[in-house]
């Protein structure tokens, strides 16, 4: 009888294990924009933990496909799961969702007219009722991390494009995410400021965050990812990880593209 029981428990929680190693799973997605077909066939798997980067040239569907995965764009065939939730039309599970995953985009989005405090305490104090005490005090933490304190009271336009991505970055971190997306954070940035945001980035990797970057920043990519996609024309046309992707690209687009950005 013990034996019996015992088991089936054994395996249950080896399946609740793998379960929540998946943090995206993406099988068969396809997307149209009108009669636009912007992502063709998609398969993606990633793990928890793991540090991907996007790849690929401008228009290839690079933001659309992360955008999927928080549901800012909506999917028309195929399935997206994410940390164990499927992506349908139930709004509820989309909100479940949304809160586990941050996406930080090339433009930071702050609020022009609330201080840094203030952006950052908004969605705990409002979305999760978090207590304004308990916010703030996390709030300092995450700005702690990103390295500027000291600028918890101005308002965004008093500071620096690097630094309100910095800002932005922490943002995301107050709620707490499963997972990062990062869409191009560093593109709109004067060359001297990349650093100070891509150094925050490679932080949160060692910290063990599960990332999904859209980035050309390939000394990034090298650094930091464990598997690099490239897409081209809304499909992914290989992946792998960074040193076989850089020194034996398979496919001509792939070679073609890298020939162009390194
Ligand atoms: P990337 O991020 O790789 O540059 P995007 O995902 O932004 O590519 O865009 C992929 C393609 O989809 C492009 O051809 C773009 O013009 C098109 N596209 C993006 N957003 C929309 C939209 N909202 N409506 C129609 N077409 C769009
Ligand atoms: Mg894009």
């Amino acid at each position: 009888m013990t034996t019996a029981m015992e088991a089936p428990q054994a395996d249950r929680s080896r399946m609740a294990v793998s379960e929540t190693d998946v943090a995206v799973e993406i099988i068969g997605m396809n997307k149209w924009f009108a009669d636009f077909h912007v992502l063709r066939d998609i398969n993606l798997k990633v793990m928890n933990g793991e540090r991907i980067v996007i790849a690929g040239p401008s228009g290839s569907g690079k933001s659309t496909l992360i955008r999927c995965i928080n549901r800012l764009e909506e999917h028309q065939d195929g399935q997206i799961i994410v940390d164990g939730v499927e992506l349908t039309n139930d709004l509820k599970r989309i909100d479940e969702v949304r809160r586990e995953v941050g996406m930080v985009f090339q433009h930071f989005n702050l609020f022009p007219h609330l201080t840094i405090l203030q952006n950052l305490t908004l969605a705990p104090i409002w979305v999760r009722g978090t207590p304004k005490a308990e916010a703030e005090e996390s709030a300092m933490k995450y700005l702690e991390r990103v390295k500027i304190p000291e600028q918890a009271n101005k308002y965004p336009g008093q500071l620096s494009g690097g630094q309100q991505q910095r800002v932005a970055i922490a943002r995301s971190l107050c709620m707490n995410p499963k997972i990062m997306l990062f869409d191009e954070p560093t593109s709109a940035l004067d060359p001297e400021m990349i650093k100070e945001v891509l150094d925050v980035m490679v932080k949160l990797a060692e910290d063990g965050m599960t990332m999904i970057c859209v980035t050309h920043e390939m000394g990034f990519a090298r650094q930091v990812a464990n598997r690099v996609i490239f897409m081209d024309q809304g499909q992914i046309i290989e992946q792998n990880e960074p040193e076989e992707f850089f020194s034996n690209p398979q496919h001509e687009r792939t070679k073609l593209f890298l020939s162009q950005i390194l």
